[in-house]
């Protein structure tokens, strides 16, 4: 459950590396957009494949419910949602990750907290091959779903959840960063990740140490270091979001 990494190293990275987290108030006046981040069984539900947890995790269980609350928030409101879903051909790997959501298995669905959006009219799904979704969101043609959602929608910030802080939910705002930077998003002005609704995975070091193919990844520690890293690239770390 959690991370074992013990209480102190945690709150020696927080005074060494402190990421500055805001309230986020959102207002009808400035269209935001929320952006889902594998929110799929593969590395969101207990036993579903190597990448998700073996057992009840407390972070994962926060993240999708916090995600969902947004979702259905967003919903209600008739704002603009987009959810990634990794999805990869079997015969194409993903190094250095074993063998994980394949197309067409329940691992690549949505959790079941969030099925209906396939059904929502205000949701965009898009599959992705990739860590980076941003990088997922292109078409053969040259085209980017993500950036034609942001245009069409006049997205002026954007709200990530999702899994994991460090990896696909970092990669994928550094991407919408530099993006951003170089005028290929207008309108979009604020990334925000919701860190409430932002987690990782869990291998704590004493289980790493047991087998040589292994490496560490605690939780707790992990899940500072991608806010951390994507703070410092320019996006804004929401600690609680809120409904004008
Ligand atoms: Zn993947």
């Amino acid at each position: 459950m959690g991370s074992q990494s013990s209480p102190p190293t945690l709150e020696l990275l927080k005074e060494e590396i402190p990421v500055k987290q805001q309230p986020l108030l959102l207002s009808q006046n400035f269209t935001t957009g929320l952006v889902l981040v594998d929110l799929v069984n593969g590395f969101c539900t207990v036993g579903s494949g190597h990448l998700a947890p073996k057992e009840e995790n407390e972070g994962v269980s926060k993240m999708v419910e916090e995600s969902v609350k947004l979702a259905k928030k967003f919903a209600e409101k008739n704002w603009p949602i987009f959810a990634f879903l990794d999805s990869h051909h079997p015969d194409i790997p993903e190094p250095p990750y074993p063998s994980h959501c394949l197309i067409g298995s329940n691992e690549a669905k949505l959790v079941p907290d969030l099925l209906w959006l396939e059904n929502e009219p205000n949701a965009t799904l898009r599959s992705k091959e990739c860590i980076d979704g941003f990088i997922g969101s292109y078409e053969k043609d040259g085209s980017n779903v993500f950036v034609d959602w942001v245009k069409s929608n006049q997205i002026k910030q954007v709200l990530v959840c999702g899994i994991c802080t460090d990896i696909c939910v970092l990669d994928f705002t550094c991407s919408v960063l530099s993006a951003r930077n170089r005028g290929f998003l207008s309108p979009l002005e604020n990334v925000i990740v919701a860190s409430q609704a932002c987690s990782t995975y869990d291998l704590p070091l004493h289980v790493a140490k047991a087998s040589k193919d292994l490496v560490s990844h605690p939780q707790a520690l992990m899940h500072h270091v991608g806010l951390y890293i994507a703070w410092g690239r320019g996006a804004q770390i929401a600690s609680e979001v809120s409904f004008e």
